[in-house]
C-alpha cells in the first residue's frame, strides 16, 4: 500500500499519487508576520514539515513553498470584515508595517530552526507579489467574475460553480449565512452575500499600491493563489493549512485560480485540527497561547514541542498543557539515550570477542542469537513504522512501534555491528521524525539513498560494472549494503 492522506475535498483518506511521478509540489499557508507565531500555528507548519520528510523518506523530490503574509490579512477572517492585521499591529507598536514584518519574519525563521523544521524551497512575501495579484484581479474582471462595487473589486461566487465544494458548504447556505456579519450597506454592494474582496481602493491605508482601480491593497486570499502558481505551477499536489483556513481562505484561493487556468488547483488538500490549550482553542485573540521562545525561556527544549505537536494525529484534537510537554521531553530523552547507548555499544566488539574464561563457543552462539533478534526486530520495526506513517500520518502508532523496538533491542543487549544497525534504523526513521540531535543524524543520508537507488537501477538493467563501482564507492565511505528479496538496505559500519 502506498501513502494515504485525508483529502478535505473528498472527505476521504485517499492514496497519494502526484501529478508527475517522483516529484511533489507542495504549498503551505505561512505565518502572518505581525507578531510571534504561537505553537498552534506551528502545529500546522509541522504538518508541512512532516509531509515533506515522509515524502523524501520515500524518495520523492519535494518542491515546497510557504508564503509570508505581510499585507492584506484582515483581523477577522470573514470575507472582508475587520482591518489589516499588519497595519493594526504596526500602529500599536509604533513601527512601520514593513519594519515590523521583517522583525517577526526573522523570529519565525528562528523558531523554524529551533523546531528542526526543514527550510522550504521558497518563502515568497505577499508584499512582493502585488503586481501579480493586480494581474489576477484584472483577469477575473475580464472573465466577468470580478466586478467593481463602490471602492472595491469583488468576486462573484455565483460565477464559479465549484464554490463551496472544498468546505462542503452549499451556495444557498453561504447566501443566507453571511448576512449576519455584514452591514446593510455592504450587503447592498454585493451581488451575493458571500462575495469576497479582491481589491480595496483606500488611499488612507498605510500599505497601498497603484492599481487600475486606484491606490489601495489586495484581498488576503489572492496572495496564495498567485504565489502558489508562480512558484509551483497551475496544479499543486498538496496544499496544507490549519482547518480555519478551509473557509473562506482556501475556498477562495481555488475559486480565484481555477477559472483562469482551467485546471484543478490542488490534488490533495490536507488540514490539521487546531491546537487546544487547557480545553479551549489556542488563539491570539483569546490570549491563551504559548510561543516557542516563551516556552524555551521557561526551560523547555523546542524539540519537546516538536515531539508533542507531531505525536498526535493531525486530524485529532490535541490539548496542550505543560504536563504533556514534560512527558514529551521524557520520550525524546529516552529515544536519544537509546541511540547513544547503541552507538557506544557499536564501538565495542561483538560479544563473541569478549574473551570469557571458558572459551568462545557458547558466547559466540549467544552473540548470534542476539544479532538475530536485533535484525528481526529491525525488519519488523521498519515495516511497521513505514506502514503506520504512510497510513495518513499515523505518527502515534509509528512511535508505539518505535518504543516496542527499543524494548526488544534492549532485551537483546547487542554490541558491535548489530548495535550499529539498531542505531542506524533509528536514524533512518528520524529522517521523518526529526527529534534526534543534529550531530546524530548524518547529512549525506539522502545522497547515499540516491546512490543505493542508482545501484539498484544498474543491477536491474544488468549494468553490473556500474553497480559494483557504486558498491565500492559506498564501501569507501563506510556504508555497507545488503540485498534481499525486499530490496536493498544500508547501514554505516
Ligand atoms: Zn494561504
Amino acid at each position: 500500500m502506498g501513502i494515504r492522506f485525508k483529502n478535505t475535498m473528498s472527505g476521504r483518506v485517499e492514496e497519494f499519487v502526484p501529478l508527475d511521478e517522483g516529484k511533489v509540489r507542495m504549498y503551505h499557508c505561512g505565518p502572518t508576520v505581525y507578531t510571534y507565531a504561537h505553537i498552534g500555528n506551528f502545529r500546522s507548519f509541522l504538518l508541512g514539515d512532516l509531509l515533506r520528510r515522509l515524502l523524501e523518506f520515500h524518495g520523492y523530490e519535494v518542491e515546497q513553498v510557504m508564503n509570508i503574509t505581510d499585507v492584506g490579512h484582515m483581523t477577522v477572517d470573514t470575507h472582508d470584515a475587520g482591518e489589516d492585521k499588519m497595519e493594526k499591529a504596526a500602529r500599536e507598536s509604533g513601527k512601520s508595517p514593513m519594519e515590523m514584518a521583517r522583525f517577526y519574519e526573522e523570529a519565525f525563521f528562528g523558531d523554524l530552526d529551533a523546531l528542526n523544521i526543514k527550510r522550504a524551497m521558497a518563502y515568497p512575501r505577499a508584499s512582493e507579489h502585488i503586481e501579480e495579484m493586480i494581474e489576477l484581479t484584472g483577469a477575473l474582471i475580464e472573465k466577468g467574475i470580478g466586478y467593481q462595487s463602490g471602492d472595491a473589486i469583488l468576486y462573484d461566487i455565483s460565477k464559479f460553480p465549484g464554490y463551496g465544494q472544498l468546505s462542503h458548504k452549499r451556495l444557498e447556505d453561504l447566501q443566507a449565512g453571511a448576512g449576519g456579519r455584514l452591514t446593510d450597506e455592504m450587503m447592498a454592494a454585493k451581488r451575493n452575500p458571500g462575495d469576497f474582496r479582491l481589491w480595496k481602493t483606500d488611499p488612507n491605508h498605510v500599505l497601498q499600491w497603484d492599481s487600475p482601480w486606484g491606490r489601495g491593497y489586495p484581498g488576503w486570499h489572492l496572495e496564495c493563489s498567485v504565489m502558489a502558481r508562480k512558484y509551483l505551477g497551475d496544479t499543486l499536489d498538496i496544499h496544507t493549512g490549519g482547518e480555519d483556513n478551509i473557509f473562506p481562505h482556501h475556498e477562495s484561493e481555488r475559486a480565484q485560480i481555477e477559472p483562469i487556468t482551467g485546471k484543478p488547483f490542488v490534488r490533495y488538500w490536507i488540514h490539521n485540527r487546531h491546537l487546544m490549550c487547557e480545553g479551549t482553542k489556542m488563539s491570539k485573540s483569546l490570549g491563551n497561547f504559548y510561543t516557542v521562545r516563551g516556552l524555551v525561556s521557561e526551560g523547555f527544549d523546542p524539540i519537546a514541542i516538536r515531539y508533542l505537536l507531531i505525536s498526535g494525529h493531525y486530524q485529532a484534537s490535541l490539548n496542550f498543557t505543560k504536563e504533556t510537554l514534560k512527558g514529551a521531553w521524557e520520550s525524546v530523552v529516552r529515544i536519544r539515550q537509546f541511540v547513544s547507548r547503541m552507538e557506544e555499544a557499536a564501538a565495542r566488539p561483538a560479544a563473541a570477542a569478549g574473551g570469557g574464561s571458558d572459551g568462545g563457543g557458547a558466547s559466540s552462539a549467544g552473540a548470534t542469537a542476539s544479532e538475530q533478534a536485533v535484525d528481526a526486530a529491525i525488519e519488523t520495526f521498519m515495516k511497521q513504522f513505514t506502514e503506520s506513517i504512510d497510513d495518513d500520518l499515523n505518527v502515534s502508532k509509528a512511535l508505539g512501534h518505535l518504543f516496542d523496538f527499543m524494548r526488544e533491542v534492549n532485551r537483546a543487549e547487542p554490541t558491535g555491528a548489530a548495535a550499529g544497525r539498531a542505531a542506524e534504523a533509528m536514524r533512518r526513521v528520524d529522517r521523518v521524525l526529526g527529534i534526534l540531535k543534529a550531530e546524530e543524524a548524518h547529512e549525506d543520508d539522502a545522497e547515499i539513498d540516491t546512490l543505493v537507488r542508482e545501484r539498484e537501477d544498474a543491477r536491474a538493467g544488468r549494468d553490473f560494472a556500474r553497480a559494483d563501482q557504486i558498491r565500492d564507492e559506498l564501501a569507501a565511505r563506510g556504508i555497507v549494503i545488503e540485498d534481499s528479496k525486499e530490496g536493498t538496505r544500508w547501514y554505516r559500519k
